[in-house]
């Protein structure tokens, strides 16, 4: 049997990461069974469908490199795979169910509904609409034939899932191990709304089971609904796809699911791609296969130390066996570490040619040499791409002022005398290639502490004891510039 999975969103709104960690783990999963990952739209809620969630939806899969084998924009044999446009499916399928007697059509108003539901409150009771009262209700299992037939054409209705009290529902979650569910517990769920569309926890299962899906690999907060699909699967004595329910991405600090908000608050994206002005993973300058990396981490880990896994690695080690039933706490520190690794060892050539909107704070005039040379002596402190615009600066501008507790600290030795001592190397144009080993013969009759020359030297290039080898720098900046801020420091002290 070949393995089919899905990762079925609602186009609600932008995806969250949550949601691309479970697309993640269903196109790990499908590749390394040589499997199909399949991209459907669960749309039936027409309310709260959002304008271009869809494609951002396939947008950010691809960004990710998560692309679907079949989807809305690349159909396969089993669409369409918008739910919107399978209206007909799961009218055939509902028939089929009514004409059983395993489901049934329910006429009471919404009115009537919230009366009844009250009248339940004042006796402190909860009302569920089922085996203990259906036969009370406005329904076509007590009304006659003919009734049945003049509403269901007259007024609106929807079709109820007919669940019988009494009975064990038992589930298998791979993650979790087998679960029992007691029936009487489960109200006599909608299939069909009073629109026509079907709910999701039907059309889910018709087209899990029609689109051949063979594992269901989803969030945790999906788990309660397991019963009720069992109970459809039953009622269509179809056997039921294998189910993998994923363990919540929780928040950095404190309790519960990680949202939107979260990120807002602490300055943090939640999404792939940028949505309605907040900033996604792609324009903080995240590679995606970082972020694939990290996102594979929260919820699985490989049972060793290793921890950098690019598309290829992750492909063979991924195991769904290790998947963890715990919430994972969401650490954009830790995202950003991941992001660091991936940069660090990514040819510059790529970044170059594949992110050029981050390059741009590297003036066009330059020559490409001094491009290239700026991105290599920063790309180790480089954990976004985002962060080469701050770090160019000292490329492009003189230091405006000195870090004055440096200053302070390394006045006894007199760093003017040391920074004379370099002007005088690039006045004569001594290479700066020689200047580390011309000032250690000099310090031979100064006996300073080598660190405070290298600290003056420093101070004097970019205003702080930050940033890369400072030998580097001046490499870059060339002799006239060097010679520039050498003597605005020189100029500076008194
Ligand atoms: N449409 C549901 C969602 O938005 C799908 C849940 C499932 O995978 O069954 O996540």
């Amino acid at each position: 049997m070949s393995i089919r999975v899905r990762f079925a969103p609602s186009p609600t709104g932008p995806l969250h990461i949550g949601g691309i960690r479970t697309a993640l783990y269903n196109y790990l999963f499908a590749k390394q069974n040589k499997g199909r990952l399949i991209l459907r739209i669960e749309d039936t809620d027409q309310n709260r469908i959002v304008e271009n969630a869809e494609s951002y939806i396939e947008d950010a899969l691809s960004w990710c490199g998560l692309v679907p084998d079949e989807s809305p924009s690349k159909p396969g044999n089993f669409g369409p795979y918008r739910q919107s446009e399978r209206k007909h499916v799961y009218q055939d399928h509902i028939e089929k169910l009514v004409k059983e007697g395993k489901a049934y059509y329910a006429f009471d108003t919404p009115e009537e509904l919230s009366k009844i539901r009250e009248d339940y409150e004042i006796r402190k009771e909860t009302f569920k609409y089922g085996a203990e009262n259906r036969m009370t209700l406005n329904n076509s299992l007590n009304l006659p034939e003919e009734t049945v037939k003049k509403l269901v054409n007259e007024s609106p209705y929807v079709v109820r899932l007919r669940v019988d009290k009494g009975k064990t529902i038992k589930v298998k979650d791979r993650v979790r191990g087998y679960i029992e569910i007691n029936s009487g517990e489960v109200d006599d769920k909608i299939l069909i709304k009073a629109d026509g569309m079907p709910t999701y926890h039907f059309a889910n299962v018709i087209d899990d089971h029609l689109m051949k899906i063979t594992h269901v690999i989803r969030g945790e907060e999906w788990l309660p609904s397991l019963a009720v699909h069992q109970l459809i699967y039953d009622a269509f004595d179809w056997i039921a796809p294998e189910f993998m329910h994923l363990p919540l991405i929780l928040k950095p600090q404190g309790k519960g699911k990680l949202s939107k908000r979260d990120g807002e608050k602490l300055g943090f994206p939640v999404f792939p791609l940028a949505w309605e002005g907040s900033e996604g993973f792609k324009e903080k300058g995240f590679l995606p296969e970082a972020l694939m990396n990290y996102l594979a981490f929260l919820g699985w880990n490989p049972g060793t130390n290793e921890e950098i896994f690019n598309m290829d690695k992750l492909l063979s080690v991924f195991d769904t066996e290790k998947i963890q039933k715990g919430g994972a706490k969401f650490d954009f520190e830790k995202a950003k570490w991941f992001n660091h690794k991936f940069l660090e060892s990514t040819d510059q050539k790529i970044i170059f040619e594949h992110f050029p909107e981050f390059l741009e704070c590297l003036p066009v005039s330059w020559s490409q040499k001094k491009r290239n040379a700026v991105y290599s002596v920063l790309k180790d402190r480089l954990f976004l791409l985002e962060d080469l615009k701050s770090l160019s600066l000292i490329f492009l501008e003189d230091p405006s002022e000195y870090d004055s507790k440096v200053l302070s600290k390394i006045q006894k030795n007199n760093p003017k005398k040391i920074v004379a001592q370099f002007c005088k190397m690039a006045k004569e144009e001594v290479s700066i290639k020689d200047w580390k080993s011309k000032i250690h013969k000099w310090n031979k009759n100064e006996k300073l502490p080598f660190g405070v020359i290298m600290q003056s030297l420093r101070l004097a290039i970019i205003g702080n004891l930050k940033g890369p080898d400072i030998f580097d720098v001046c490499e870059i900046l060339g002799n006239q510039v060097t010679l520039r801020r050498l003597e605005k420091f020189y100029h500076h002290q008194n």
